[in-house]
């Protein structure tokens, strides 16, 4: 008899302590699919969707396919937003009775008046297929588990690469253990253990070679050998950002049934974790730390990458921070752009202007200033305007579509300031190319990103300069006004032992 699968996926890493929610129309931005137009935007891509269509068709599955929103990374979502996805999830799943469910969460998605909506989302899923069909979960590291999200699925897998190149291969992953489960008439359960951490597993970083990741990943592939009831040890690093109880770095440990010497493997992973919690392979330099390093780089071909972690849209910041806007025309070095500034006003007035006109601009630093900086006024020529869509064609998500909006190339001197409508990660190079940018002529490549973006930006450069500029994604400082986290929590609080 055919298996009738459900495929689903709704992404979205919310930020707390961004003061805007994320109404419908800022995933619509970057496309809500249902229905048909999920394998017909998908099939191709290297995303967890991605694979879970190719197993569908290696299985023989009969599918549906409700809604595929790809991450687009802001504050919380919007109530009705929320609600319109649990809508689609819920009915469509109650529609179908599918035998079994593969669904792709963020894990850190809040809704307004939802802290957990990860596990509401799968909470709705598993009461419209009932308590016997297994659903298995892909997860972004950068997931806060909660035990209700864990309770709600019958297997978690997360990504195991640090920029996340591997959204297909986890997709697989949870098609194998669907196949797995399916075969053996299994319906295995995720023991999930935590400590009182806000961040563990030196935020999944793997890029920088040997480290505690590095370390982890092996300690759970080790667990996963050593035990044949064990379908997978998963590793969450989780994020900092999400103001709720149950933020914070888990291992999840999926296995045949409920035992005890399960939850003993995800609380050895927790165990390393709690051990390790200080050792972090890399540090994010302030903005003076990181313009005295670029001075530093030796001459050469290609160009200092500048990446502002801390005003990241992928970490739910506004991307309109100026520090580093002021700072780069302060230091005068040839041939700096600076790309992915929001401003959709100065968009606007640069539209209006033309191509060629020149106008004086109070770019940036609108949304909150106390937060990376106000407006910087700077004199520009307008070089070039886009209307901001891409299809990601670099080693992140190849083959997706994202929308800067309307965006304006602007020149002040030695720098170029690519501005747009709509806060994005810069991670790919195409996005570049909307203004007829490309890395090699830059001296100086200074971008709103995050770990995504080494993986586009990283080889071929000179040097790559992690930085955060005071923005609301930055760790820095000890600004953000936590109200929810469960206290005591490392390293807000001084601990010893969890
Ligand atoms: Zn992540």
């Amino acid at each position: 008899m055919t298996v009738r699968v459900l495929l689903a996926a709704c992404l979205h890493e919310s930020n707390s302590f961004n003061k805007f929610s994320a109404p419908l129309a800022h995933f619509e931005r970057q496309g809500v699919f249902r229905g048909a137009a999920v394998p017909e935007r998908f099939a191709a891509t290297r995303t967890e969707m991605g694979a879970f269509l190719a197993a569908a068709k290696a299985n023989g599955w009969a599918i549906e396919t409700p809604l595929s929103v790809p991450p687009a990374s802001a504050g919380p979502v919007a109530r009705a937003a929320f609600e319109t996805f649990r809508a689609i999830l819920h009915d469509s799943a109650r529609a179908m009775r599918p035998d079994a469910v593969l669904l792709a969460l963020h894990g850190a998605m809040i809704a307004e008046d939802e802290d957990d909506a990860d596990g509401a989302l799968a909470e709705a899923v598993r009461a419209a297929v009932g308590p016997d069909v297994p659903v298995m979960l892909t997860l972004d590291p950068h997931g806060n588990v909660s035990d209700r999200l864990a309770a709600a699925v019958n297997g978690i897998s997360a990504y195991r690469t640090h920029p996340h190149t591997d959204h297909f291969e986890t997709g697989q992953r949870a098609a194998a253990m669907l196949v797995r489960a399916l075969a053996a008439r299994e319906l295995p359960v995720v023991h999930l253990a935590r400590r009182p951490l806000l961040r563990g597993f030196d935020s999944c970083r793997t890029e920088a070679g040997p480290g505690p990741m590095h370390e982890a990943l092996a300690l759970a592939r080790a667990e996963e050998a050593a035990d044949p009831d064990i379908y997978e040890v998963s590793i969450q690093s989780g994020f900092g950002l999400c103001d709720t109880f149950h933020t914070g770095p888990t291992a999840a440990v999926t296995a045949a049934r409920r035992d005890e010497r399960f939850q003993a493997v995800a609380e050895r992973m927790m165990d390393f974790a709690w051990a390790n919690r200080a050792r972090e392979s890399f540090r994010l330099l302030s903005v003076e730390e990181a313009i005295a390093a670029a001075r530093a780089v030796p001459p050469g071909p290609g160009p200092i990458v500048m990446s502002d972690y801390g005003d990241a849209p992928g970490g739910g910041a506004y991307g309109d921070a100026t520090a580093m806007l002021a700072a780069l025309l302060a230091a005068g070095f040839p041939k700096m752009v600076f790309a992915g500034l929001k401003d959709a006003e100065a968009v606007a007035a640069a539209s209006a202007a033309g191509v060629g006109a020149r106008l004086s601009l109070a770019l940036g630093g609108h949304t909150d200033p106390d937060f990376g900086g106000g407006p910087v006024r700077l004199e520009v020529e307008v070089l070039a305007l886009s209307d901001g869509a891409y299809i990601h064609d670099g080693p992140y998500a190849k083959g997706q579509r994202g929308t800067f909006g309307p965006s304006a190339l602007l020149r002040a001197g030695e720098l170029r300031i690519f501005v747009n409508t709509h806060a994005r990660n810069v991670l790919d190079r195409a996005q570049l190319r909307l203004v007829g940018l490309a890395p090699e002529q830059c001296g100086i490549l200074a971008i709103k990103g995050m770990d995504a973006t080494r993986a586009a930006f990283q080889p071929g450069s000179r040097a790559f300069i992690p930085f955060e500029s005071g923005g609301i994604a930055s760790r820095r400082g000890g600004k953000l006004p936590y109200r929810k986290l469960r206290r005591p929590i490392w390293p807000l609080d001084p601990m010893d032992q969890p």
